[in-house]
């Protein structure tokens, strides 16, 4: 009698595993040869793929190589093309060698460091990156490990997840004082600039929607919130009898690149009781560069802060830092210990256990990848990549500003550019042939941006920060508006 052969199926056989690596690796090198020549924004209609892949799982395994065959002719036309040299949409996603080398350990050695006993190194080394990196952005000691004070850090896939920690945290620091029946007097304060993670964050959390500010900003403050309005709203809403519980401030924010006044904005919610964040998502890694630093003047006012290494910082996605100034009041909110998870090391309080940091028990070891990064590029090339993408954009700002039709709407501080082809008479629509013009740019498959709203205004954005664009790229997609504008304007004669 035969037996069945149950050993011929191994997941983790590792020849397999470091064959079948080796061709996707090959594959992902190639890609990032080719990548210039693919359509940035994909051209594809919805609903395309269903009509490449079958309906049904197959029964039998298949090769990988029919796998790596089938995403390059039907996966790879669905793509928009983050990491094309052309992509200056949104806030780029930079990925690096060394970003994916460490994402590659992460996902290899597949630990799972929930607390620390379940993988000490990766606490361990969480704790002591974070550190590293606080240094490097020049975060006060009250938000290191080392710094004596109680504070510390912890890694979150983004910045999302991180404000409704922080969120969570402010709503039963404030609800412990005035009782748990007051949830529907807490408000939370944001500008109009303020990334829409902030307005979620406060619905997820059980803020009543009437109950979140979103307070203007305008072109005079540079489209920063400014302390003025801050404390009016504040103070409107504490005399019917509201309780401030948050205030979010920006460093870079999304639309157009806005600084807040750190300490001016800190000064208000620490004089109103209000948890104070700041969010530096994108324009946080900037600060690593002594001559961007002084955004973060006064950030010792705040009760947190965050920024995401996946946006601007070469860590392939994911990766979000967040900094508390006392860890405890996350961990009074998000802490669970049941049975199963119960262990000397947690009980003698000697140890941080992430989980109570975090929404999910299960953690990725992110921490290896961000340490790959510091130490396989050193903090002179990390300071020099910055550099580079800020002269690039301020380049291209020049260019900008030398053509007559065309106008630079926000002064840039970072390495976006926010512009527009100028009304060309009074009543003209403006806001019409911009977007047109965006459309025609994106549609040709070389380049690709996306917009924002500023005091009405349609304006272009072109956020430089994908690893590979050079300055040849900038010169050749400035060349493809031009002509774009060209066209639109001839049309319209
Ligand atoms: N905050 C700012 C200022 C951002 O620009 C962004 C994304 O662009 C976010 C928050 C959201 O980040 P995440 O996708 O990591 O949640």
């Amino acid at each position: 009698m035969g037996s069945l052969p149950l050993n011929t199926f191994n997941p983790l056989d590792p020849a397999e595993f470091s064959d079948e690596s080796h061709a996707v690796i090959d594959f992902i090198a190639d890609y990032y040869r080719t990548v210039e020549n693919y359509p940035v924004r994909s051209q594809v209609k919805p609903g395309y793929l269903s009509k490449h892949l079958p309906n049904q799982a197959p029964l039998f395994s298949e090769p990988i190589d029919t796998i790596l065959e089938d995403i390059r002719h039907d996966i790879l036309p669905g793509l928009t093309h983050w990491q094309s040299p052309n992509f200056y949409a949104y806030f780029q996603a930079n990925a690096s060698t060394a970003g994916f080398l460490g994402e590659m350990l992460c996902s290899g050695l597949n630990v799972v460091g929930f607390n620390w006993i379940s993988s000490p190194a990766a606490t361990e080394l969480e704790n002591i990156v974070m550190d590293w990196m606080a240094k490097l952005l020049k975060l006060p000691p009250c938000f290191l490990f080392s710094g004596g004070q109680g504070g510390g850090g912890v890694l979150h896939g983004s910045t999302c997840e991180a404000v409704v920690c922080t969120l969570v945290a402010a709503r039963d620091r404030t609800l412990r004082k005035i009782g748990h029946d007051a949830i529907s007097k807490l408000v939370v304060y944001a500008s109009d600039q303020t990334h829409s993670t902030v307005q979620k964050a406060a619905r997820i959390v059980g803020i009543p929607p009437t109950n979140f500010r979103i307070i203007p900003t305008s072109a005079a403050s540079g489209y920063s919130l400014t302390a003025h309005s801050l404390r009016a709203a504040i103070k409107a809403d504490v005399a019917k009898g509201f309780v401030p519980v948050y205030v979010c401030a920006t460093v870079g924010t999304t639309a157009v690149g806005a600084v807040d006044p750190i300490r001016d904005l800190g000064k208000v919610s620490n004089e109103f009781g209000a948890w104070y964040h700041v969010d530096s998502a994108y324009a946080g890694s900037a600060t690593i560069c002594p001559e961007f630093k002084h955004y973060f003047d006064g950030v010792e006012l705040a009760d947190s802060i965050s920024m995401n290494p996946h946006k601007w910082f070469l860590t392939n996605m994911d990766c979000c830092c967040l900094w508390v100034k006392k860890p405890s009041e996350l961990v009074d909110s998000l802490s669970t210990n049941p049975e199963y998870l119960r262990n000397k090391a947690s009980e003698g309080n000697e140890v941080v256990d992430y989980k109570d940091w975090q929404i999910s028990l299960s953690r990725r070891f992110r921490a290896i990848k961000l340490w790959v990064i510091i130490r396989r590029y050193g903090v002179i090339n990390l300071v020099e990549h910055i550099r580079s993408d800020v002269a690039m954009a301020k380049q291209f700002e020049m260019m900008v500003s030398m053509d007559k039709r065309f106008e630079v709407v926000v002064p840039r501080k970072f390495s976006l550019v926010c512009f527009r082809l100028k009304p060309r008479f009074d009543g003209d629509d403006a806001s019409s042939i911009n977007q047109r013009l965006l459309e025609m740019v994106n549609s040709s498959g070389r380049a690709f941006m996306t917009h924002a709203k500023v005091d009405g205004m349609f304006v272009l954005r072109f956020a430089i920060g994908t690893t590979l664009t050079e300055m040849r790229h900038v010169e050749m997609t400035w060349k493809l508006i031009q002509a774009k504008a060209e066209d639109i304007l001839l049309e319209d004669v």
